[in-house]
């Protein structure tokens, strides 16, 4: 793996992240269940885009920025996660956040995310539905580099080549929990967004020869859409450290017929995964991103398509500040 461990990188995340089994929910799906609680690390709140932030809190810090700028919905875990980071290195933080259509409104605006993005003292710029945030950001940008300022920008989700570093070094971790407590691992499944995570832990298994499978739930593709997506930044990944990317070729599965109508919209299986692990296991998943992940792993158990006895590791990254965003839902 090149010179991976030379590429800069602040430290964040509580590490190693909790890997538990859950016993009354394998017992339920008829499957042996295990959760890696990257919900657990560490920054406010936690979830995955803090291991994503190692690496581009550090580039920032190189680049002589004084200033993060980022992009996504108003309930987003990743800008609250770079609120937070932004916080404790000393950056000013502006986050771009977008409603998005067919959310629950009651309390989605000052609730959840929102409100402890205010609390981390970012400068929120709200669009509506129908603007155009890639344009708004350019010319936040312009403005702000007029002004003086040294703007660094983290993508939608910290999904680049940086950022799933972050989950390179997770499958490093994971691999060595596995290895200590002797788990064989047939399958690891996760929710699949801006594709970084999914798409790093590949990068990090290929790099250590492991061939554990992962299935990426979608949360707002189709299977193909999120599949092509996955796999460019895979490829990109690998190259950085050095891999073949043709190693990415066969890797990549993910299932789009989870997410319903659409980004962070409810749907009844998401609400019904959600009540039972936190019902059964004392588990907080989230509506946009795990518990849809979890509602699709409960279908596939419950279909056969996961083999009854196999072993399967959830990877729960996150997101239960958005409970508090979507309380009329539940
Ligand atoms: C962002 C996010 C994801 C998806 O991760 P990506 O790297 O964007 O695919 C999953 N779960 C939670 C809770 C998230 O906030």
């Amino acid at each position: 793996m090149s010179d991976f461990h030379l590429i800069p990188r602040v430290t964040i995340t509580h590490t190693p992240t909790p890997l538990e089994h859950l016993p009354r929910l394998s017992n339920d799906l008829g499957c042996n269940l295990y959760i890696k609680r990257d919900d657990c690390t560490g920054l406010a709140g936690g979830g995955n885009k803090t291991r994503k932030l190692e690496y581009l809190i550090a580039d920032a810090q190189k680049q002589g920025a004084d200033i993060l700028v980022t992009v996504g919905g108003l309930q987003s875990n990743h800008a609250r996660q770079t609120a937070a980071a932004a916080a404790k290195f000393g950056f000013q933080c502006e986050l771009v956040l977008e409603d998005v259509a067919g959310t629950p409104k009651t309390d989605y605006y000052h609730n959840g995310n929102m409100l402890l993005d205010r609390l981390l003292g970012a400068k929120i710029h709200e669009l509506g539905q129908n603007q155009d945030a890639s344009e708004y950001v350019e010319a936040l940008l312009t403005q702000l580099r007029n002004a003086g300022r040294k703007p660094y920008f983290i993508p939608m989700g910290g999904s680049n080549v940086l950022g799933s570093l972050g989950y390179v070094r997770c499958a490093n971790e994971l691999l060595q929990q596995l290895e200590k407590d002797n788990i064989h691992i047939d399958q690891i499944v996760l929710a699949s967004g801006s594709a970084g995570t999914q798409a790093g832990l590949l990068a990090g298994l290929i790099a250590a020869k492991s061939d554990i499978p992962v299935l990426g739930i979608a949360v707002s593709r189709s299977t193909q859409d999120q599949e092509q997506l996955v796999t460019e930044l895979l490829k990109e990944t690998l190259t950085k450290l050095g891999i073949n990317p043709d190693e990415a070729n066969v890797r990549v599965f993910a299932n789009g017929n989870y997410y319903g109508e659409g980004y962070g919209i409810t749907t009844p299986a998401m609400i019904s995964a959600v009540q039972v692990c936190a019902q059964l296991e004392g588990i907080l998943l989230d509506p946009v991103y795990t518990g849809k992940a979890m509602a699709g792993f409960m279908d596939l158990c419950n279909t056969g398509v996961i083999k009854p006895n196999s072993n399967q590791l959830f990877l729960h990254t996150g997101g239960s500040q958005g409970l508090f965003g979507y309380q009329e839902s539940f």
